[in-house]
C-alpha cells in the first residue's frame, strides 16, 4: 500500500511542485497519474524512489514513512521498485542481456541465477532473440521492452513508469502498455505517469489527475479528457 498524506514539495528554487497531496494506492493496483507538463507527476515518482524528500507530509509504503528514510536504507527500498523512463536509459556499451543482468548483479544475485532469470524475462518482453544486440541496434519500442525487462527482473513489488510511451509511436505504445498490464496481473503494483490521452482513454484504469501540484480528480476506470470530469 502506498499513501501520500498531505504531501507538499517545495524545491530549493521556491517552486511549490506539490500542495498537500493525499491519495492511496493499494497493493496490486494499476494507476495512471495524469496532468499536463509541470503539474507535479515526476515529483510524485521521485518521492517514491527517495530521490527527494517531502517538505511536509508523509509518503508511506506499507505504513513505513519513506520521507524519513535513512540514506543507507534507500538501496534496499529501490530493490523493490522497478523504474521505466521516457528515454529508456539503457547502458549503451552493454548488450541487451548485460543491461538486464546488471540490475541483478548490483543487488548481488549469483551468476547462476542471472543466467537462468535473464532469458526468462527477455522472453516475457519478446526479445529473447535480441539478447546479444546493442541498444543502438534496437527500435525505440524494443529499447523500452529492455527497460521493462530490467525493471521487472528482480520481481519488484512496484513498477514506476514516467512517460513510458513519450518517445514511441501509437503501436509500440500500446504493446508497452499491454506489457505493463501483464506484469500488473501477476500482482505487481504499477504506476504510470503520462499525458498520452489515447492510452488512458483506452485502458479504462484508475486515473489520478494532478493540476498545479494538487489532485483534481481521482476516478476508477477513468478517461483523460476534460469531458470525463
Ligand atoms: P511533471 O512531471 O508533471 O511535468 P514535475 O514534477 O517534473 O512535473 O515538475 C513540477 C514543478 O516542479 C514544475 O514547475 C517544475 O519546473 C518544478 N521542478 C521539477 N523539478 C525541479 C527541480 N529539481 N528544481 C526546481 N524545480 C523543479
Ligand atoms: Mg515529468
Amino acid at each position: 500500500m502506498i499513501e501520500f498524506r498531505e504531501v507538499s514539495m517545495t524545491y530549493a528554487s521556491g517552486i511549490e511542485a506539490l500542495k498537500e497531496v493525499s491519495f492511496r494506492i493499494e497493493s496490486g493496483e494499476f494507476v495512471f497519474i495524469i496532468g499536463r507538463s509541470g503539474s507535479g507527476k515526476s515529483t510524485l515518482i521521485k518521492l517514491l524512489t527517495c530521490e527527494i524528500a517531502p517538505s511536509s507530509g508523509r509518503v508511506l509504503i506499507d505504513d513505513y514513512d519513506i520521507g524519513r528514510i535513512r540514506r543507507r536504507h534507500v538501496p534496499y527500498l529501490r530493490r523493490n521498485v522497478g523504474m521505466v523512463f521516457q528515454d529508456f536509459r539503457l547502458i549503451a556499451t552493454k548488450t541487451v542481456f548485460e543491461n538486464v543482468a546488471f540490475a541483478m548483479e548490483i543487488i548481488g544475485a549469483s551468476r547462476k541465477l542471472v543466467r537462468r532469470r535473464v532469458p526468462i524475462v527477455l522472453s516475457i518482453v519478446g526479445l529473447r532473440d535480441k539478447a546479444d544486440s546493442m541498444p543502438n541496434q534496437l527500435s525505440g519500442g524494443e529499447q523500452q521492452r529492455v527497460a521493462i525487462a530490467r525493471a521487472m527482473v528482480n520481481n519488484p513489488m512496484l513498477i514506476l513508469a514516467d512517460e513510458p510511451t513519450g518517445n514511441l509511436d501509437p503501436l509500440n505504445s500500446e504493446s508497452i502498455m499491454a506489457l505493463l498490464e501483464e506484469i500488473n496481473r501477476s500482482g505487481t503494483t504499477v504506476i504510470v505517469c503520462t499525458h498520452d490521452t489515447a492510452i488512458v482513454d483506452k485502458m479504462k484504469r484508475r486515473v489520478v489527475e494532478i493540476e498545479d501540484g494538487q489532485v483534481v480528480r481521482d476516478v476508477q476506470a477513468g478517461e483523460y479528457g476534460p469531458g470525463a470530469r
